[in-house]
């Protein structure tokens, strides 16, 4: 360790707001260059190492083959399936002194698509999967939380290609169980929800999370079932409205005065009734056209599936401008009633509401009693908005939905031919005819798979690392490096254990003990091994990080205690 780069620090950094974050740069594994890019020192590198090596094998074990693309993309493959336009300011743009358009690589689909299109034609070699694990770059909206929202990242990601659905099922399941092996090795706590695919797109996809109270993520979780989903992709169960077996109002529906109020609630304090009568009416614009999105007032739209329903690549807010041209009316009064040339959907709680409220395409004007089919027509009804805790489960309709906090580490997909087939990218079957490949691809990201490590072990005085990821597994600590008899036994203990494994460090820094202790449970070593004062009675001293538990065993036994902890 005298010789070691790993610059601790004692204060805790004012720009770290979790713990992986905070305890990456006090432990001197991580030092930041610019927002979302950073530095990996030795400590930090030794722990990506690790991770990316248990990746490595397991997808070794799996079948998969491993490759290592170019970061540096040439746009056209990106025009060839339209994503050079739809992946927006996320993608690092650059041109070459040519003129000519590329991009750093966020993900690999289409690169990967062309490489085996243009190497692969029978479906004997049929089925294929490709791995790599490299660097990534993506211009996040809000880079932060250290290696968890980088704009420079590493990830494994892999591609597999098949010539049916089934071969595509089989190769799904056994990355599933892969990643699970994976991350079952690292140590983590982990939950597999159903999610929404994004613009990597395609047909069904799962996200590891790994379960911490700082997580980004909303996991829903059934307590019956056990059906789990992304805040994105959870479902809603038919579930009861307040009033719902309550006939709909006899009542006319009728205009009234709302001078000023355009929110929910303004408009529900402004006429005394409940955010649950509100109909709250969304004009999205989208690549076929606008759309008016009903959902009940105490609800929030879910544009993911929003988008699925109406199969369109993108969903959009409308601006001031077309709300205005589509109700004839300034914003803030918008209501499906009378509402011509757009097309309308209802989420299916509007559907239940029994006396409805909502705007009426008119300045200052809502509508009150207000019943759907009778005085206005979804062109479809559907779930369309986000899951709250307490809605019914979407699969057993029986449970009810909790929520937790997680953090996605992995994701896998089932792409179909999404990319194939706008990359015409065939493969001859039995009968000699082209058929695009159907694919899937996988993701793990490797710094924010260390970082989720730390969310979920860690305490006041530092790391706590799972040992199979943790830079060393044993730290020997000398009390004092000038006591020759210390020293002479933490060598030759030293030297005994790196036959066996390269995971052990010697704090041989002529530092106070108190020092060299602080920094070990900062850093996170799994087990010290502390030669000081009981030496005279022949003992040393082996403590472990995780339970804090402590022994005193006798020098003979050392080595061989020790190299237990190793095995
Ligand atoms: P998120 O929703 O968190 O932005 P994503 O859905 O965009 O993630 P994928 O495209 O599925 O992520 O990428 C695969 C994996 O790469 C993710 O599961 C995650 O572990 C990792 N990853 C994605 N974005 C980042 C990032 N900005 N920094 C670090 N790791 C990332
Ligand atoms: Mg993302």
């Amino acid at each position: 360790m005298s010789r070691l780069l790993a610059p601790t620090l004692r204060e805790d950094p004012g720009e770290a707001e979790v713990p992986s974050h905070r305890l990456m740069l006090r432990a001197g594994m991580i030092r930041k260059l610019a927002a979302g890019v950073y530095s990996f020192l030795p400590l930090g590198l030794r722990v990506i190492h690790k991770v990316s090596n248990i990746i490595r094998e397991e997808m070794d074990r799996s079948g998969a083959q491993e490759v290592f693309l170019p970061t540096l993309l040439p746009a056209e493959l990106w025009q060839e399936t339209g994503r050079w336009n739809i992946y927006g300011k996320e993608l690092f743009r650059i041109k070459d002194r040519h003129e000519r358009d590329f991009c750093l690589g966020p993900t690999h689909e289409e690169i990967i698509t062309d490489l085996v299109r243009n190497n692969l034609r029978s479906y004997k070699q049929l089925p294929l999967n490709l791995y790599q694990i490299q660097t990534k770059f993506r211009d996040e909206v809000r880079p932060r939380f250290g290696l968890m929202r980088g704009r420079e990242f590493m990830m494994k990601d892999s591609y597999s290609f098949h010539d049916s659905e089934a071969s595509l099922d089989k190769e799904y399941k056994n990355m599933f169980d892969t990643y699970c092996r994976i991350f079952d090795r690292i140590g983590l706590q982990y939950k597999v929800v159903e999610a929404d695919s994004g613009a990597i797109g395609g047909g069904f996809s799962q996200e590891f999370m790994v379960l911490a109270d700082t997580g980004e993520e909303e996991i829903f979780y059934c307590e019956s079932c056990g059906y789990a989903a992304s805040r994105e992709s959870a479902g809603v169960g038919k579930y009861k409205v307040t009033g719902q077996g309550v006939s709909r109002t006899e009542h006319k529906m009728q205009e009234t005065l709302t001078p000023d109020k355009k929110t929910i609630d303004e408009v529900s304090g402004f006429l005394k009734i409940s955010p649950e009568q509100m109909i709250k009416t969304l004009i999205y614009e989208t690549e076929k056209g606008p759309v008016a999105a009903l959902v009940r007032g105490d609800h929030d739209l879910n544009e993911a599936k929003l988008k699925k329903l109406l199969g369109v690549e993108e969903v959009r807010l409308a601006d001031e401008k077309v709300i205005e041209k589509v109700t004839k009316s300034p914003v803030g009064f918008a209501g499906p009633v009378g509402l011509k040339n757009i097309r309308i959907i209802a989420d299916t709680a509007v559907a239940l509401i029994p006396d409805g409220v909502t705007g009426a395409n008119k300045k200052d004007h809502h509508l009150i009693h207000v019943v759907i089919e009778r005085d206005y027509k979804p062109e479809l009804t559907a779930d369309i908005r986000l899951a709250i805790s307490q809605d019914l489960c979407p699969k057993c309709e029986g449970g009810h939905m909790n929520v937790t906090r997680g953090i996605e580490v992995g994701h896998i997909f089932k792409l179909g031919t999404k990319y194939s087939a706008k990359m015409k990218a065939n493969y001859l079957d039995e009968n000699n005819t082209e058929k695009p490949y159907i694919m899937g691809c996988y993701g793990i990201g490797v710094g924010r798979t260390a970082a989720a490590a730390i969310e979920q072990c860690n305490d006041k005085d530092g790391i706590i690392w799972p040992a199979a990821i943790a830079p060393f597994v044993i730290d020997i600590i000398p009390a004092n490096t000038e006591e020759k008899e210390q020293m002479e036994l933490a060598e030759k203990i030293y030297s005994e254990l790196t036959k066996l494994t390269p995971d052990i460090i010697l704090d041989d820094r002529p530092e106070r003990i108190g020092v060299k202790l602080k920094d070990a449970d900062l850093i996170g070593f799994p087990v010290k091994v502390i030669i000081g004062k009981a030496l005279k009675d022949g003992k040393i001293e082996i403590k472990l990080r995780k339970t804090g538990e402590t022994k005193l065993t006798p020098v003979g036994n050392a080595i061989e205690e020790l190299a237990g902890y190793v095995r």
